[in-house]
């Protein structure tokens, strides 16, 4: 008698992405929430890139992790990190196996769409003063109008000091603000489109109104402002060229719902994967493989300039691990860096679209990311066609798949809309370049590049506990 082959139960043969609050123990459900607060706090003090890295570095050195300028050799167990023009960070673990064999990588990055200012940003009109901004990443205008708004940054002086600024944060301080229409007069503003709403040069924001007692001041109103900011942080007019200033929402990371079952914040693109790919390389001892996290910069205008993803800094850095791990800069080889790089693994780690009911013309229900079913796996990405994807390779998707089942890491998978409806693009490609394995992976976000945008607390636990067992598993 030939043996009967074991069938496989109807119910194996479905793919099934269930609601995680649905699914998960009291137990799992708490742990997210108290995740969730760790993030909150985070966010609340790294809403630039700037901040965000400040604080990744500070949160390394907390841990051992040696600045890996000031290293010569590494060795199993070795902690270092790098700062990429105080806007990137990089950091690593060094594994048990040989670097050539390749690194674990996780990849995300930290600006967010904001409004920058312009390098002549103050004027006055009718007795206000104004910042002229221009907006950073993709931005509806009209959402930023009449909200509370914060500024942070710097400004570098001639001197060569770095003056901080950061108002709008602290319950005393001050907040900003831009101006819009009322109801009873905007009759010719509701008839254009929403994109014309609100032109990018009406994005002025408002930052004083006292003027200098000085009948023979031309603008004395704006007089009074950079007398302020002169006392203040030191500054003229000039310096504004040399300053680096955001205007970001005003309002902190809050809980959503009487159930408190996601959470409302400014920046979670791509802060929410960025927080706990940097806090699952933290918990990383003596890891198997060496384990790197990467944040970025500038992702949202095209990951340009020498801080964003597409800068060689970063490959620097990769470079640096290896050559340190084998004994030392001078034993340098290109062939033995591109074979590792050959060899490596990278999730590259951003949000994707939460699928909203009240849009569903823009989603196939079939293929989209849902709020609170978990992390998304995004094989590709791109627009019309696929165009400008990274996708990954099968083999290679087969591999996570597997390692997310053997660690019971909930996912789901999709794309980010309908087809030829849009899309959009993440920092793999450059890291896929470089002959790297990689994928698109992170949390599903509800109105996405909005100052504020919406999270499930128990999507950003899984992501969190899906990037340990990667770069603890992955071969
Ligand atoms: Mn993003
Ligand atoms: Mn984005």
């Amino acid at each position: 008698m030939p043996k009967k082959k074991k069938e496989t139960k109807t119910e194996e043969l479905f793919a099934e992405y269930p609601n995680l609050y649905m699914e998960a123990s009291s137990d799992d459900i708490d742990a997210a929430f108290a995740f969730a607060d760790e993030y909150k706090a985070f966010l609340d003090i790294s809403k630039t890139e700037r901040e965000f890295a400040r604080n990744a570095i500070a949160t390394a050195e907390d841990l051992g992790y040696k600045d890996i300028s000031g290293v010569d050799t590494l060795k199993a167990g070795d902690k270092v990190y790098t700062s990429i023009k105080g806007k990137g960070f990089a950091a690593a673990v060094i594994g048990k196996k040989p670097v050539t064999e390749g690194f674990n990588i996780l990849g995300a990055h930290i600006d967010s769409p904001r409004l920058d200012l312009k390098p002549n940003p103050v004027y006055e009109d009718s007795d206000t003063v104004y910042f002229k901004t221009h907006y950073y990443g993709g931005i509806k205008k009209y959402q930023w109008t009449t909200i509370p708004l914060a500024v942070h940054g710097v400004v570098y002086t001639t001197d060569g000091k770095c003056h901080e600024i950061c108002v709008g944060e602290k319950p005393e301080d001050p907040v900003f603000y831009i101006s819009d229409l009322l109801p009873h007069l905007d009759g010719e503003q509701m008839n254009k489109k929403a994109s014309e709403l609100i032109p990018a040069e009406d994005l002025n924001v408002i930052i004083g109104g006292i003027p200098l007692k000085d009948k023979d001041l031309s603008e004395p109103y704006k007089a009074a402002i950079l007398k302020l900011l002169n006392s203040e942080y030191k500054i003229t007019e000039k310096d504004f060229v040399s300053a680096e200033i955001e205007i970001v929402p005003a309002a902190k990371a809050r809980d959503l719902g009487f159930d408190r079952a996601l959470i409302a914040a400014y920046g979670h693109d791509d802060k929410v994967c960025a927080f706990p790919a940097l806090m699952a390389l933290m918990a990383q001892e003596k890891p198997s493989r060496t384990c790197v996290t990467i944040l970025t910069d500038k992702e949202e205008i095209g990951s340009y300039a020498n801080s964003g993803a597409q800068s060689v800094l970063y490959e620097n850095f990769l470079m640096e691990l290896l050559a340190k791990s084998c004994g030392g800069v001078d034993s340098f080889n290109m062939l033995t860096f591109r074979k590792a790089m050959a060899g490596t693994k990278m999730l590259s780690t951003d949000v994707t679209t939460a699928y909203d009911p009240k849009y569903a013309s823009v989603f196939e229900k079939r293929n989209t990311a849902y709020l609170s079913h978990g992390l998304k796996l995004e094989k590709y990405t791109g627009a019309r066609g696929k165009s400008g994807s990274s996708e990954a390779n099968g083999d290679f998707v087969a591999q996570i798949t597997d390692i997310f089942a053997k660690n019971s890491i909930p996912w789901q998978t999709g794309e980010l809309g309908k087809i030829d409806a849009g899309g959009g693009g993440t920092i793999s490609c450059y890291m896929a370049k470089l002959g790297m394995d990689v994928i698109d992976c992170g949390v599903p976000v509800l109105s996405m590049h909005a100052p504020v945008e919406v999270i499930s607390k128990i999507d950003l636990y899984y992501l969190y506990l899906g990037y340990k067992a990667f770069i603890e598993n992955i071969r």
